[in-house]
């Protein structure tokens, strides 16, 4: 059976995308490289929306949260770490690991952060340094509203962190309009390639304070790789067949072009709220800020929703993702970003509708 990948990353590969990993080796430290790592950082910043510095590391999105924050603060730095869901829990962990005096401001998952919120949060607790915030929440479904919290970080001249795993490439992030530092996203989700290369764009005052910044590093010295970048080098030994694929789906993606591939997450997200409503499941974000790269749905009461995901995905091929953390049994989640359209949802909602009746008549 073909296999309907609706997971919220890793995400499906194009056929061009996995016919450019099967290349051979080359020396990457040759002219090849060069051309590459050059053609990938300038279609990066691109997407990025940003005049600064875009750095690829070999890593899984966690890993490039940790950079963000070791690059950034010293031991005993007050941030505020704004969590709605297990992602800004995740990003809010990192930073207590490394010593940080950490404010965690956690709302209610499946709702987004409204500005008066972080205003007030920020009044509270007015000594921080810095700012680390989700852009896109995975776990629940939803976007924070960065272009009205991002005014209120940067108004007070603080650092802004963000985790854009899930958004950066499908959903709008304007990283040098929002001011945002450090902006960070991975592979495996909306770039169309498998995981294991995470990006991350470091701004002006982003490098200001990685100047300053004490805390431990070596593998994710942001500095030692600008240097290695204005070689057209990495520091060490790049993921050279994930390179290839990146090469491919950037370019790809440039000829979509950005406000194409923005259109038509925002369309894939309203065809897949509507397409549930339909089936009479209900969303579990907050629609004003739901996700448009990913939408979490209520399992109906009654329903087992470990025997409907194997259900989905044995008898019609569709892989969705389960509820993390609290929202483990109560939720599926359903991704649409990357290389998605709307036949991949519209066949994925047909096959919700068989496997919903199909579990209730077992219920019965
Ligand atoms: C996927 C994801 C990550 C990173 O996960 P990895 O498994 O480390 O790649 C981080 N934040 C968000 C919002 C994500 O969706």
């Amino acid at each position: 059976m073909k296999q309907n990948l609706r997971l919220p990353g890793p995400t499906p590969l194009p056929e061009e995308v996995q016919r450019a990993m099967a290349r051979d080796m080359i020396d990457h430290r040759g002219p090849e490289f060069v051309d590459i790592l050059k053609r990938c950082t300038a279609l990066l910043r691109k997407f990025y929306q940003t005049e600064g510095d875009v750095l690829i590391f070999p890593g899984s999105g966690t890993g490039g949260l940790e950079a963000a924050i070791v690059n950034s603060f010293s031991p005993g730095d007050a941030v505020l770490a704004v969590t709605i869901g297990v992602f800004g829990d995740r990003f809010a962990r990192i930073a207590e690991a490394f010593g940080l005096d950490v404010r965690r401001f956690s709302l209610p998952r499946g709702r987004t952060v409204e500005p008066d919120q972080l205003w007030q949060a920020l009044e509270e607790n007015s000594d921080v340094v810095g700012v680390i915030i989700t852009h896109n929440e995975t776990s629940t479904g939803v976007t924070n509203p960065l272009e009205q919290l991002a005014p209120l970080v940067k108004e007070r001249n603080l650092l802004l962190l963000v985790d854009a795993v899930s958004s950066m490439g499908a959903i709008p992030v304007r990283t040098d309009e929002l001011g945002l530092d450090v902006v960070v996203s991975g592979s495996q989700k909306a770039w169309m390639i498998p995981p294991g290369l995470v990006m991350v764009s470091v701004s002006r005052q982003g490098w200001e304070a990685a100047q300053k910044a004490r805390l431990p590093r070596y593998y994710w010295d942001f500095k030692g790789a600008r240097n290695s970048l204005e070689k057209g080098q990495t520091p060490y030994t790049p993921a050279l067949s994930l390179f290839y694929a990146l090469d491919t789906a950037l370019r790809m993606m440039d000829t979509e072009g950005i406000e194409n591939i923005w259109e038509r997450h925002r369309e894939l997200g309203e065809f897949t709220r509507r397409g549930a409503r339909e089936l009479g499941v209900e969303l579990f974000a907050d629609e004003r800020y739901a996700s448009n790269t990913i939408t979490a749905l209520r399992i109906p009461d009654g329903v087992d929703g470990k025997a409907l995901r194997a259900r989905l995905k044995e008898e019609h091929g569709v892989v969705v993702g389960a509820g993390q953390a609290e929202m483990a049994g109560r939720i599926l989640r359903v991704g649409h970003m990357g290389n998605v359209s709307r036949d991949d949802l519209a066949e994925a909602l047909t096959a919700l509708e068989a496997s919903l009746q199909a579990e209730r008549a077992v219920a019965v």
